[in-house]
């Protein structure tokens, strides 16, 4: 029977750790961390998002300024907000919630803003320094996952690690950030063939797909390292639940080692997009203690 990795218990310690260099920013440079949240439209799981981000800003003593915008906002009125954010030298880090409604674009209004303040690792110049290994800003779900990978395991390298899904903003951003670490990584996606038999390959198994219980406990490797990132709400006898791309029940059987769902690399998104906010905040003032 592996053991249950506390994603959330290692995200308290990080925003608790994060709440201390907030203070000390405060008051040994005067200096108070922002973000800005845009919001555009009225989806409400998005709504719920950018409360909890807002409220855990509040938690960290970090400075949040909440843009709430129609739903018909124009692409127009939308880049012209990133435009003064990006010029606001008391905003430290931007982000727009996804998804945004279909007439605008995300790409173009994710690239307007600049790399600097990018704490979602999302705009093409973040994503192509982490593929060439300079990486500043890293998307947060995978910098969360492989932070609770390196207190599970300490030294990655030489690990076979499988991530499968190769979305932007989770798959290929995980595969990169293991590569980093000196593992053999093998990204999987919906055309790879026996994808039970590459999984059971995976000493760290990464699943990013999207698809309630998919990887079944006889998938992995017996001992291996199991993130399952995927959120999926779905209604059981009667009940809705959370329910993570894993079939948990059977995973943690053979695992060493596996995320929940809830309580795993969920709860370390939103600490790692705190975690990058007050980086940026020090990176734009020259700070590098
Ligand atoms: P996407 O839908 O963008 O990507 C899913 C990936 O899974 C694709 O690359 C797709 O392959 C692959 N896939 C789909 N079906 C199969 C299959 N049958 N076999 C193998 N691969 C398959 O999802 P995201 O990356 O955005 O999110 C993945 C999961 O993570 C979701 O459950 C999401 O809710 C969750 N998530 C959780 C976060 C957190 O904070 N914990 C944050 C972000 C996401 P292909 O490219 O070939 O189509």
């Amino acid at each position: 029977m592996g053991n249950v990795i506390d994603g959330k218990g290692f995200a308290d310690r990080l925003s608790e750790q994060l709440r201390v260099e907030v203070d000390a920013l405060k008051a040994n440079h005067n200096l108070t961390p922002c973000i800005a949240v845009v919001l555009v439209g009225d989806d409400p799981a998005s709504h719920v998002y950018v409360t909890n981000k807002v409220k855990r800003c509040q938690q960290l003593g970090i400075e949040s300024r909440e843009h709430r915008l129609p739903v018909d906002t124009s692409a127009e009125a939308l880049l012209a907000l990133i435009d003064n954010l990006n010029h606001d030298a008391g905003v430290h880090g931007i982000l727009v919630q996804l998804p945004l409604p279909k007439h605008l674009d995300e790409n173009a209004v994710i690239n307007t803003i600049v790399p600097e303040k990018d704490v979602d690792g999302f705009t093409l110049l973040n994503t192509g320094a982490l593929a060439v290994g300079q990486s500043r800003l890293v998307p947060c779900t995978p910098l969360g996952s492989l932070m609770l990978l390196k207190d599970q395991l300490g030294d990655l390298s030489g690990l076979n690690a499988v991530v499968v899904g190769r979305s932007n903003i989770v798959g290929k951003p995980m595969a990169s950030l293991l590569l980093q670490e000196n593992c053999t990584v093998t990204i999987a996606h919906s055309r790879t063939r026996d994808l039970p038999a590459v999984c059971r390959q995976a000493d760290i198994l990464v699943a990013a797909v999207g698809r309630p219980r998919f990887i079944q406990g006889d998938w992995i490797k017996p001992g291996a390292t199991v993130i399952d990132v995927g959120i999926n709400r779905i209604e059981e006898e009667g009940r809705k639940r959370l329910v993570g791309d894993v079939d948990f029940a059977s995973a943690i059987e053979v695992a060493g080692a596996i995320t929940p769902v809830p309580g795993g690399v969920g709860p370390m998104t939103i600490a790692c997009l705190m975690y990058n906010t007050v980086a940026a905040a020090k990176a734009a003032h020259g700070i590098t203690d």
